[in-house]
């Protein structure tokens, strides 16, 4: 894989002041395929005063201005989607078809949405005897993770700069070789220098340089909920706005009246997709107790289908793979009923950080891995006996972040849906929609990505009264 000993500064590629490096990992077969700047506190400042020093040219150009760059940068993705596909594969481990139709596909799409919007937003207004201003926050500090690593960065830079903020990037040490290429694309599409600036390096080093610096205005951050704190910590002390997006257990509820087969077979495919790394993914499958173990035999089979490297990756690392194990054990400790997959390697893996696909019956909503993230191929089935008990179980976590409601008839499902507590509901199954807010409620998160919604977390808010 071709990598940058260097990081992206005030519109080029500058080497790091220390010599430390990140081995970048396959996770597919655990050899080291590149290795990438480990920057610091002394690499973040530079890149920091280079965002600040392009901000005010930035903030001035015209809508139309920086929509054309964002059409320029959503060509320059959409031309590279191929090379942005396998680098994926191999830093992630992404199995190449769903790399091409999600990880390089979706970034172009929201690029090309923001390069829309920023030509038609309303960033002035006239409300009553006011002119009211959305004026850019400033340098924004974007820090983001590895499960989604090209669209996780986009969902963020690409509405700070159209929104007219200037960014410092830090991604995360798992995948940071697709933010390379993101990095020249954006050299590519010809951005003013310092508008957008990469620092590779370790979350409480690099990540930490920059949340805490003075010079950034905002923290735009997507992760755990453990670090989002740590950032809210350091944020409230310098009284530095935040927009986390942290983690999920959301739940898919399949009312009686729902078609089943269907229910079930999407819903797995849901939480197998990208080996189950997905903040938003339906974790917790609720359906009736006279439906149960039909849905269960169901879910079984479906998941056995995803027991094919082909069909699911590994994981991201060894880490993540033995904290997917811990989770499975705790389970069956827990005295939950396995129908599918098991903490052994899969026999199609000999190498390569792959957990099988599995899904647990018998789960109650008081067990870890009812109440738990895995970020794991994890599926866990939940009983329920009438609707009032079925809403208590989907509301009943410290998360909010997406869910799924089905029903023989849309309004049916819709109604349920306005009961939960949760950022995103998907009624039959859904339909992605890149103008949608995206985000959570409870220790989910705070603010929106995506859409006007996503736009409007980079603006200040300014009335002029006439
Ligand atoms: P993580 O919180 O460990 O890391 C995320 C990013 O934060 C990385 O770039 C990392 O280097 C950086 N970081 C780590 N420690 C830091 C610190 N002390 N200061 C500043 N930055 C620091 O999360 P992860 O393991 O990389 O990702 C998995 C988690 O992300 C899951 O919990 C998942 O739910 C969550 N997630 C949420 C969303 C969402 O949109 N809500 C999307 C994807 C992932």
């Amino acid at each position: 894989m071709k990598a940058h000993d260097a990081l992206f500064i005030a519109g080029g590629w500058h080497p790091a002041t220390t010599g430390d490096t990140i081995e970048v990992v396959n996770p597919a077969d655990e050899q080291v395929i590149a290795t990438v700047p480990a920057g610091g506190a002394a690499e973040v400042d530079p890149a920091a005063r280079a965002a600040r020093a392009a901000f005010p040219g930035w903030a001035a150009s015209a809508p139309a201005e920086r929509a054309a760059l964002l059409t320029a940068l959503r060509d320059q993705l959409a031309a590279r989607a191929g090379e942005i596909a396998e680098t994926v594969t191999a830093e992630l481990g992404a199995p190449s078809v769903f790399a091409q139709k999600v990880h390089a596909a979706l970034p172009v799409a929201i690029t090309g949405s923001y390069a829309e919007l920023a030509a038609s937003y309303p960033f002035e207004e006239r409300v009553g005897n006011s002119t009211v201003l959305h004026e850019p926050v400033g340098v924004v500090a974007a820090i983001t993770p590895w499960n989604y690593p090209l669209h996780q960065i986009t969902a963020k830079v690409v509405p700070a700069l159209a929104a007219g903020c200037t960014v410092v990037l830090k991604p995360a040490e798992d995948t940071p070789l697709v933010a390379q290429l993101f990095a020249e694309c954006v050299e590519a599409a010809g951005l003013p220098a310092g508008v957008f600036n990469l620092v590779t390096g370790l979350g409480p080093v690099a990540g930490q340089a920059l949340a805490e610096h003075p010079g950034t205005d905002l923290v735009s951050f997507t992760g755990s909920t453990a670090v989002g704190r740590k950032i809210a910590a350091m944020a409230g002390a310098a009284v530095k706005p935040v927009a986390l997006e942290l983690g999920g257990k959301s739940a898919n509820v399949i009312l009686p009246s729902a078609d089943l087969a269907k229910a079930v077979a999407v819903g797995v495919g849901n939480v197998m997709a990208n080996s189950g790394q997905t903040c938003s993914a339906w974790t917790r499958m609720l359906v009736h107790t006279d439906y149960y173990e039909e849905a269960v035999a169901l879910a079984a089979q479906a998941a056995a289908k995803y027991a094919t490297p082909e069909r699911m990756g590994p994981l991201v690392s060894a880490r993540q793979r033995e904290r997917v194990r811990g989770y499975i054990e705790r389970g069956l400790a827990e005295g939950a009923r396995l129908v599918a997959g098991g903490a052994e390697s899969p026999s199609y893996a000999p190498a390569g950080y792959y957990v099988q696909p599995t899904v647990f019956a018998d789960v109650t909503p008081e067990m870890a891995i009812a109440q738990e993230e895995i970020f794991g191929p994890v599926l866990s089935l939940i009983r329920y006996r009438d609707e009032e008990e079925a809403l208590e179980i989907a509301n009943g976590t410290v998360y909010g972040l997406a869910g799924a409601v089905w029903a023989g008839e849309e309004a049916e499902a819709a109604a349920f849906a306005r009961r939960m507590e949760t950022g995103q509901v998907d009624i039959n199954g859904g339909r992605f929609n890149p103008l949608a807010p995206f985000g959570g409620y409870k220790q989910s998160g705070i603010g929106r990505e995506l859409g006007a919604y996503g736009l409007a977390e980079y603006l200040h808010t300014k009335s002029l009264q006439f």
